[in-house]
């Protein structure tokens, strides 16, 4: 058996084998070790003779889904291995084989899923420059894949790893790292994401091509958009092979695939996903997400549509207006929004029930569900009519009333959970069942009357027609009944027995005996013969309406859709109209003009009344890049993610929070936000900080958002200040750039800037100062500001009082001291400044120079390539201090 073991794990090396033997499940060693850690369970070992002891650790059959959940649930894969055939002669060894391979990405057992969120497996084909992905969710039969060409290696590992963000994948497959670094294979992966690898050969393209070709039964892959893209087909042929290998069925659920594109979506990378709070906060609060924000939706595929739309904005005009169109339909309709989300509540996952007829495993129970969704369905179509962007729901309106009418008239009102229990099929959709069923009624209805029957025949009150598994029914007498019975009979009678003549004893107990009598036996054969045959009719019954089901599940599916799509523009709506959200006006200028916004979550969490709404604008001209300062905790960084937030709403349909709103298409949300400590990574927050701001100018465009928070913060204050205002020059001179930014800071400083580059202006958090006491109003205001309030956060902080007045003793001496007015950016290095960064914060500040002046009077256009160069030597020598150029 051991060898059989080891066998089986060779196989599958990275999974968690679960062994059969007789009652329980099996794990050895390794396996053992991680199951008993993760479900708690008791850590044996058994001795395999010659001094060799494996550890094991066994889980009870009955309970093995639990603890299955349990495992993929903390990122484990299990193979569950079972017992087949029977002992092999003479060796008294079971077969086994593995049945199936439970995964992260590919559970389906609705107890191990998450009905507001897909499970996705994806796989990633990486050619060079060159990227293929496909994703399946097995629960709904999605299965989708694109491709697309990045400028190097790693610009297309990053954008995969943003696709594997955006889709929210619960598992990976790549190919294995055969010749390459292990670690460096999977380094560009998101972090905590179960990683699955498979051969290399599955991802040849001939072999992708084949096996799809073999599993669509179809001639040719260009009807799916394929022929133009290898490197997705590579992908999809790899996902395949990978989910053959461990559901071991057909994937009958998987019956087209879809290929799509991401030009025309917004790019979010992960740090803009995690500081924008789309899903969760940053402190994992769901509830304090965006998303929650927005989701009123009522159905399961609303919700997980919700989430998809919210994890990809659009970038076309026509699709965010048409979406906008259906949530103003329901905002200005608030009689039919309730009508339609009032029966959408009686919508369940269709989705996913469709999807399980396909696969075979629909119980009776989610029949009953699906029939009552689908009626729920029909009086929604009823109902609506024009709304904009809703796929049609006519197509499909025969097919749902075909199978609503199925299910209502085969099942019962609550069919059962489990096909076992007898009541799923309806009486009067089958006469053959009724007649069993009468059959059945009839002999339990018989012996029940027994009881009754026996004890006026005998006489005897205290009969009983009992049943057990072992000898069936009977009719039992206890000795004390059947000894009065006797005295009674003597006494009354001449002769005779005391029972009757047809009594035979089953059974002697020690107090009681046990009787059976021939009509009894008869008419038990007769109900259990009936209770057998009308199981097998019942389930015979139910698999056919199952098949009906399935053979319409792609109808059922696409109405689905559409209830999808009702529920999340409703939601929208819904939420619209509670919060006094507008809708904005998208086009594709390069403005971005927000009146009275407020922040979506803020203001839900704060008290009513508090949320202070604030405007913004941003254009490509005089406000291409507003300087945002205020003191710590007045409100800067709300502000910034306010007005991403708010641009991200609104390309995915949505209203929102403000009084008034015009949004040019943002093509991507940079963010640099706090001190993201990444020091698991073995990185310094400024190291950190410093990458992000980089992979940030690679990557904006001229029509991107970005949103820097405290840059420089990382450093000391020089390095700090030289390196924010680098970013701004930057980010306003180069090229490609000229990007719409808001950059907030503490160092008042950096509004100098306003002055020297046009497209530069300033904003302040409003403050206000009562002597002592400093309020901070929340309140963008135009220009600079010109404190830090740094001790005011610490006195807010509830710092010791001493230490507070200690620190304005120090903030007074050092505003007073000598180099007082040559920086005042010292107040907050408590230190003495260093005489060499000073320098630099001299010729940062100082007004223009001799140089700068000489470079400003050049008239470029003029100047001869060789004159160029003389003026530059000429301008060098300037620089160095040395007023006689050429000598
Ligand atoms: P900063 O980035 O300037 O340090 P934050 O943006 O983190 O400040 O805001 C600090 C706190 O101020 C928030 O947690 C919030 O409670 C409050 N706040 C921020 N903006 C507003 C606003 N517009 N109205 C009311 N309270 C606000």
């Amino acid at each position: 058996m051991r060898a059989q073991y080891l066998q089986i794990k060779r196989r599958f090396p990275d999974t968690i084998l679960l062994f059969r033997l007789g009652d329980f499940y099996e794990t050895f060693e390794q396996d053992a070790e991680i199951a008993s850690h993760v479900l708690d369970i008791v850590l044996t070992s058994r001795d395999l003779g010659k001094g060799v002891r494996v550890a094991m650790a066994g889980i009870p059959h009955r309970s093995s889904e639990v603890h299955i959940a349990r495992l993929v649930a903390a990122g484990h894969k299990v193979a569950v291995c079972e017992q087949t055939g029977s002992a092999e002669k003479g060796r008294g060894l079971m077969d086994r084989d593995v049945a199936r391979v439970v995964t992260p990405g590919t559970v389906t057992d609705p107890s191990m899923l998450d009905s507001s969120h897909n499970t996705y497996v994806v796989a990633v084909a990486l050619d060079g420059a060159r990227c293929g992905i496909a994703f399946a969710d097995l629960s709904t039969g999605q299965f989708e894949a694109t491709q697309f060409s990045s400028a190097t290696a790693s610009d297309a590992r990053a954008a995969a790893a943003r696709e594997l963000l955006r889709l929210g994948a619960a598992e990976v497959v790549i190919p294995d790292s055969r010749g390459e670094d292990e670690a460096d294979h999977v380094a560009w992966l998101p972090r905590d994401l179960t990683v699955s690898t498979i051969e290399r050969w599955h991802w040849s393209a001939e072999r992708a091509e084949a096996l799809l070709r073999q599993h669509f039964a179809v001639e040719s892959l260009d009807g799916f958009g394929l022929a133009q893209q290898r490197v997705a087909m590579q992908a999809a042929g790899a996902l395949l092979s990978y989910l053959a290998e461990t559901q071991r069925s057909r994937l009958a659920q998987l019956t087209s695939l879809r290929t799509y594109s991401l030009d025309g979506t917004m790019l979010l990378d992960a740090q803009a996903r995690r500081n924008l709070e789309l899903v969760e906060t940053a402190r994992g609060d769901k509830r304090h997400g965006l998303l929650s924000v927005l989701d009123e939706t009522r159905t399961p595929m609303g919700a997980r549509l919700l989430r998809r739309w919210l994890s990809q904005p659009l970038l076309d005009l026509a699709p965010i207006h048409e979406r906008q169109d259906a949530v103003q339909y329901f905002v200005d309709d608030g009689i039919s929004r309730s009508a339609l989300r009032q029966h959408l509540s009686k919508v369940s996952d269709v989705e996913r029930l469709a999807n399980r007829a396909v696969i075979g495993s629909v119980t009776p129970r989610e029949l009953g569900q699906l029939g009552r969704s689908l009626r729920a369905i029909g009086e929604i179509a009823q109902g609506v009519t024009e709304i904009p962007g809703l796929p049609s729901l006519s197509e499909t309106t025969e097919s749902c009333r075909r199978i609503q009418a199925l299910l209502e008239s085969a099942l019962t009102y609550d069919p059962p959970a489990t096909l076992n229990a007898v009541g799923t099929i309806r009486p009067g959709f089958s006469p053959d069942l009724d007649a069993h069923d009468r059959g059945v009624r009839e002999a339990r209805e018989w012996i029940a009357g027994l009881e009754r029957h026996e004890r006026d025949r005998t006489g005897i009150r205290s009969l009983k027609v009992g049943f057990n598994q072992v000898s069936g029914y009977f009719i039992e007498i206890s000795t004390t009944a059947l000894a009065s019975a006797a005295r009674e009979h003597a006494a009354t009678s001449a002769s005779g027995d005391v029972l009757p003549s047809d009594y035979a004893i089953r059974q002697s107990l020690a107090n009681a005996t046990r009787y059976v009598t021939t009509q009894l036996k008869e008419y038990e054969a007769r109900l259990i013969g009936a209770q057998e045959t009308l199981a097998q009719l019942e389930a015979d019954l139910f698999r056919r309406v199952v098949a009906e089901v399935a053979s319409h599940a792609g109808d059922l599916c696409t109405a689905a859709a559409a209830i999808a799509y009702l529920d999340v523009v409703s939601s929208l709506a819904e939420v619209a109209a509670a919060y006094a959200y507008v809708r904005p006006v998208v086009d594709d200028s390069h403005r971005i003009e927000i009146r009275e916004g407020r922040h979506p979550t803020l203001e839900r969490i704060l008290p009513p009344g508090e949320f202070v709404a604030n405007d913004a604008l941003l254009d490509d001209d005089e406000h291409r890049i507003t300087i945002l300062t205020g003191p710590n905790m007045a409100g800067k960084s709300s502000w910034l993610r306010q007005v991403a937030l708010i641009v991200l709403m609104a390309q995915i349909g949505s209203f929102v929070p403000a009084a008034a709103a015009r949004i040019g298409i943002v093509d991507r949300i940079f963010t640099r936000i706090g001190a993201q400590d990444d020091i698991s990574a073995g990185q310094s927050t400024f190291m950190v900080e410093m990458l992000e701001t980089a992979n940030i100018l690679h990557h904006a465009t001229s029509r991107s958002l970005v949103l820097l928070d405290e840059i420089g913060r990382g450093t000391s204050t020089w390095d700090g200040l030289a390196i924010a205002r680098a970013v701004v020059e930057h980010i306003h001179n180069a090229p490609r750039l000229g990007c719409r930014t808001l950059f907030a800071t503490h160092f008042h400083e950096m509004t100098a800037i306003a002055g020297v580059l046009p497209g530069v202006c300033c904003a302040r958090m409003d403050v206000l100062e009562e002597g002592d006491r400093v309020v901070f109003l929340h309140r963008v205001a135009p220009g600079a500001a010109d404190r830090s309030y740094g001790i005011h956060v610490a006195e807010l902080a509830g710092a010791p009082k001493a230490l507070t007045r200690r620190a304005r003793e120090i903030l007074q001496e050092l505003e007073q001291g000598p180099a007082a007015d040559v920086a005042r950016g010292r107040r907050r290095s408590m230190g003495k400044p260093n005489p060499e960064s000073l320098s630099m914060q001299l010729t940062l500040f100082a007004p223009p120079g001799p140089v700068l002046e000489a470079i400003r009077a050049l008239d470029v256009e003029s100047l001869s390539p060789l004159e160029a160069l003389m003026k530059l030597y000429e301008l060098r020598q300037l620089a160095k201090g040395d007023p006689s150029p050429g000598e």
